[in-house]
């Protein structure tokens, strides 16, 4: 190891031990912390960004990284120098100022939205939103972008991804998927979803959540779990200190089971991150739409398939007697797999949750080009829902209030929620070939095989290979949508019959 490379190493670690900082300030006011809290917070928040912008950037490590590139390293240290690099670079463009300024301004923003969430007000949150906007234009022109400036924000949260690509994708996804949305509104059997909307005890939610997740392998030596108002998954310590939340809805238990299965997805990808590597490029996730594959793939190809609940469900039966206890299997599996419009993203099925994510990104695109005015997105979010899903919301709380992203700035997050789904199919496909027996070893509750199967080909490389090449080396394809139309082909004619 090369003097400079040390010495990067180290630069790179405290700065991953101050976002660890910053990501527990978040935990806290998201899990804990008391509404008066919210100004010292945003105040503690910016602070913690300017220093970190500050490291990120300094001359030192523009120094160490001259002299480290020319390093023959092998490939931990190819790895860590250009990932470095890159975040150097993308920083350096970007002035102290300005990431304060958003760092408080989201903290206060997300204040804003809470209250204007619940009182379903949108004139609440409109100046914040067109704050915000044009806080993030300012950072996109700064960063630079070859055709939009939302492939600058994008690029943060799915390194390399580009709009026009994004957009050719969603769009062969949409043509495949309102099809079979189609022909299964015209199913003449559908499941009855009224048994999952009966009274169960959020208590009693809760500690089957915690057996649920224990069942799937998170580890709560490394992790913990609690209530919060948006389920969120977040890392103190990479591998060591991993926290879920989840909520509970007395009428409605998929939000808190299948929530909850998400989550955990979301934690054995941080749990199996290498200790060795820790707070580096090598020890950290690839991208938001590689973490987002491992806890739709828990959530859904795992948590709703026939094979889980074949044995699991007569333990959920005894746990809830009153409610289920004349409620067959069969009928509950339908039930937790029904596809029918929906209002809220978090709670859609599998068929139509896309929809609600090409939704947001033609909204978002719109939005920082400025083509959509702020005043305008509640009618255009109710017409898009209008056009692509069948509904209308009734009002804003339901419909463009209902996610956080936006009041945390977060403009070019979602694309990378569909993308996670399709990298899940494309996973699983290759996973269910690798490993011959799977839905008997899920059936059987033996979830080390397919966890075993993620360590290897996904887990212990870190960020090694961008999203793009990982999904080559793994499925020996480029990522497409044929696995995912096949996946829910297959699974949703069996549930709803079809020819
Ligand atoms: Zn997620």
């Amino acid at each position: 190891m090369s003097d400079a490379y040390g010495k990067l190493l180290e630069r790179m670690k405290d700065l991953g031990r101050l976002d660890a900082i910053e990501a527990l300030l978040d935990w806290d006011q998201q899990v804990n912390m008391p509404p008066g809290g919210v100004e010292g917070r945003a105040e503690q928040l910016s602070l913690i960004a300017g220093l970190a912008h500050e490291w990120k950037t300094s001359d030192e490590v523009g120094q160490l990284l001259s002299e480290a590139k020319s390093d023959n390293g092998e490939f931990a240290a190819t790895t860590n120098i250009r990932e470095m690099a890159r975040t150097f670079d993308r920083a350096s463009r970007i002035p102290t100022e300005l990431v304060k300024k958003i760092a408080h301004t989201t903290a206060l923003a997300q204040n804003a939205w809470q209250t204007a969430r619940a009182e379903s007000d949108f004139a609440k949150f409109a100046p914040w939103l067109t704050q915000l906007l044009d806080l993030k234009r300012q950072e996109a022109e700064h960063i630079g972008y070859e055709t939009e400036a939302y492939d600058a924000l994008m690029d943060a949260f799915e390194p390399g991804a580009k709009s026009a690509d994004v957009e050719a994708l969603f769009k062969s996804l949409r043509d495949a998927t309102v099809p079979l949305v189609k022909a299964i509104a015209e199913a003449p059997n559908p499941p009855d979803s009224s048994i999952l909307t009966r009274h169960y005890s959020p208590s009693t939610q809760q500690t089957l959540s915690r057996a649920v997740a224990e069942l799937l392998n998170f580890d709560f030596n490394q992790g913990r779990t609690d209530v919060s108002v948006h389920p969120f998954c977040t890392t103190i310590v990479p591998s060591s200190d991993v926290r879920l939340t989840s909520r509970y809805e007395e009428n409605f238990l998929p939000a808190g089971m299948f929530g909850t299965m998400h989550e955990v997805g979301h934690g054995l990808y941080e749990q199996g991150l290498l200790k060795e590597h820790m707070f580096t490029p090598m020890g950290s996730a690839v991208s938001l739409g590689i973490h987002e594959s491992q806890s739709r793939m828990w959530e859904n190809m795992v948590g709703r398939s026939r094979a889980f609940w074949d044995f699991y469900y007569g333990h959920v039966q005894k746990t809830f007697p009153d409610v289920l206890g004349s409620v067959a299997l069969d009928d509950f599996y339908r039930a937790v797999n029904t596809v029918s419009p929906s209002l809220i993203r978090v709670e859609a099925d599998e068929v139509t949750y896309n929809l609600h994510i090409v939704l947001r990104f033609e909204l978002e695109r719109e939005m920082l080009s400025g083509r959509l005015a702020v005043k305008d997105v509640p009618t255009a979010w109710n017409e898009k829902m209008r056009d692509m899903i069948g509904i209308v919301p009734p009002d804003d709380a339901r419909g463009c209030l209902q996610d956080v992203h936006w009041s945390m700035g977060a403009f070019g997050y979602f694309p990378t929620y569909a993308l996670g789904n399709l990298y899940a199919a494309q996973f699983f496909e290759q996973a269910s070939k690798d490993i011959a027996d799977l839905p008997q070893r899920i059936a059987a509750n033996d979830h080390a095989p397919l966890l075993g199967w993620l360590r290897e080909n996904i887990h212990q490389h870190g960020q090694r290979y961008r999203a793009g090449e990982l999904v080559e080396k793994i499925t020996g394809k480029p990522l497409s949508i044929a696995p995912f139309v096949t996946y829910t082909k297959e699974k949703f004619s069996k549930v709803y019959q079809l020819a």
